[in-house]
């Protein structure tokens, strides 16, 4: 798992005296003949604007700004969503009344076997992707994992009971996730529904629905008597409209692992969602630490399909193994290259699992209740990749007495909201290449929140580093 720095440089197509330099700002000093970790190594090709494909320790192919698909090979793409909330709030009866409603306009085929994820049809023909893993085990288990899947969430507040704990948690992880969201206030129907409190108690999380002149899409929804379902998808289309989702269909797929399981009959089957690409039947490909070749795919209606691309959920048939969640899967040239890439996997994940236990709900709540300190930060930067890159940076600093909490993260401008987030517990504010606005300015004068600029990930890091061996305090 270790690169010269040399070869490194040649598949970046970099000078190796730049990589150097570069390590040797990193506090990373070595010459160009010694090797260094896949880590190291993977901060450095962020940070000269590379992108990494992690497809195997004998080729981990980096390739240059040609992987990113060129503007003009980008089409529209289905938003993928999540519904999250606290349980009985109805994320599984709304869930089953947008599915219910989209088949009974006309759809083919009917329910059929659950599978993780499905699509529906909207009326202007456009579609939405709906990830059937409710809950934000699953969104921060995918996460973890690497797989940012999730396009859009709809968080389901019950009117009748308002916010709770599960609520809350959905909020913070969506927030930390970077995902906008939309809110659906469920159960109008009953008589002691409150919409309204439902909205204001929102407030206190800094999730402010546009009624309340915030920028936070919000429904009145009852699953139970379908009411404003068309208003709930409505929603989802503009907020995917805003998000211009658009991806390569044209290429060699990439997708995620959404569910997996083992059928007596049918062997291993994993539901996978296309990330860009079209995967086709009798592609050969890898799934996490499986591989295989697409014998067969069969679609939400449980009808056959030779091809899936972009956002599409499909059930593949084919691999060796059962996948996990979040696995990514990568379409190879072909067998021998699938096996080679499934063992490189396995023994990455052999070694994970031997240090770090995975990241769960109760994990959570049990480093919660520890007396590790947090240092918050609030994360803004001008491209998908950066914020990524810098989140995953940073919470590498974290240490047994004080971990890196990221707030929030996201694209863009540094705006009032995260202002108001960051006041609340503190936390500074980051803008890579971002600055905020004149209504974040103004707010952060009022609140005391400090504003730091970056344009290069390892100074960033390393203020990081300095702030919180601040926070701690002298070496005892
Ligand atoms: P989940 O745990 O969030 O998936 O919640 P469920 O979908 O299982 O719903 C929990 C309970 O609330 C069930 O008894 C549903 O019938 C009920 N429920 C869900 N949506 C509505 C609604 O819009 N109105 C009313 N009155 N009840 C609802």
């Amino acid at each position: 798992e270790a690169i010269t720095v040399q070869e490194l440089a040649k598949r970046m197509g970099e000078r190796g005296a730049d990589l150097v330099k570069a390590l040797f700002k990193m506090g990373t000093p070595v010459t160009i003949t010694e090797t260094i970790d896949q880590d190291t190594a993977e901060l450095l090709i962020t940070e000269f604007g590379h992108r990494i494909n992690r497809v195997s320790e004998s080729d981990v192919d980096i390739q240059a700004e040609t992987d990113v698909d060129a503007e003009d090979t980008l089409k529209v793409r289905p938003p993928v969503v999540t519904i999250m909330g606290h349980v009985d709030h109805g994320k599984t009866s709304l869930l089953d009344a947008i599915r219910g409603a989209s088949v009974v306009s006309g759809e083919a085929g009917g329910i059929t076997q659950h599978m993780g994820a499905y699509q529906v049809s909207l009326p202007d023909k456009s579609k939405v992707t709906f990830l059937d893993t409710p809950g934000h085990e699953a969104f921060t288990e995918m996460r973890a994992r690497g797989a940012n899947v999730t396009d859009i969430v709809v968080l389901v507040v019950a009117a009748d009971d308002g916010l709770k704990p599960q609520t809350i948690e959905a909020i913070n992880h969506t927030k930390a996730a970077g995902v906008p969201m939309i809110v659906a206030i469920n159960k109008i129907d009953k008589p002691d529904a409150k919409p309204q409190k439902v909205r204001e108690e929102l407030l206190q999380h800094e999730i402010i629905v546009e009624d309340m002149g915030g920028d936070v899409q919000d429904v009145e929804v009852s699953a139970l008597k379908k009411t404003n379902l068309d208003k709930l998808l409505e929603a989802i289309t503009l907020q995917a409209e805003i998000l211009e989702l658009k991806a390569n269909p044209d290429r060699a797929a990439e997708g995620a692992v959404v569910e997996a399981k083992l059928d007596k009959g049918r062997g291993p089957l994993a539901t996978v969602l296309i990330q860009r690409g079209t995967l086709r039947v009798g592609d050969v490909i890898v799934v996490g630490a499986a591989s295989g070749k697409v014998r067969a795919m069969i679609d939400d209606h449980g009808r056959q399909v030779k091809e899936a691309g972009p956002s599409f959920p499909v059930e593949v048939l084919g691999l060796g193994a059962v996948p996990s969640a979040g696995d990514q899967l990568t379409v190879v040239e072909n067998e021998a290259r699938a096996r080679e890439v499934a063992a490189y996997r396995q023994g990455v994940l052999d070694k994970k699992r031997t240090t770090s236990a995975p990241v769960s709900l109760e994990n959570m709540f049990a480093d919660r209740a520890s007396t590790t300190i947090e240092f918050p930060l609030v994360i803004k930067a001008d491209v998908q990749g950066s914020v990524e890159a810098i989140v995953s940076a940073v919470n590498k600093i974290s240490t047994d007495e004080i971990r890196v909490r990221v707030l929030q993260s996201g694209v863009g401008a540094i705006t009032e909201s995260d202002v108001t987030l960051a006041a609340s517990t503190g936390a500074p504010i980051i803008g890579f290449n971002v600055r905020p606005n004149a209504k974040a300015r103004e707010a952060a004068q009022r609140n005391k929140v400090e504003f730091r600029y970056y344009d290069v990930i390892y100074h960033l890091t390393d203020w990081v580093r300095g702030a919180m061996a601040g926070e701690l305090g002298p070496e005892i």
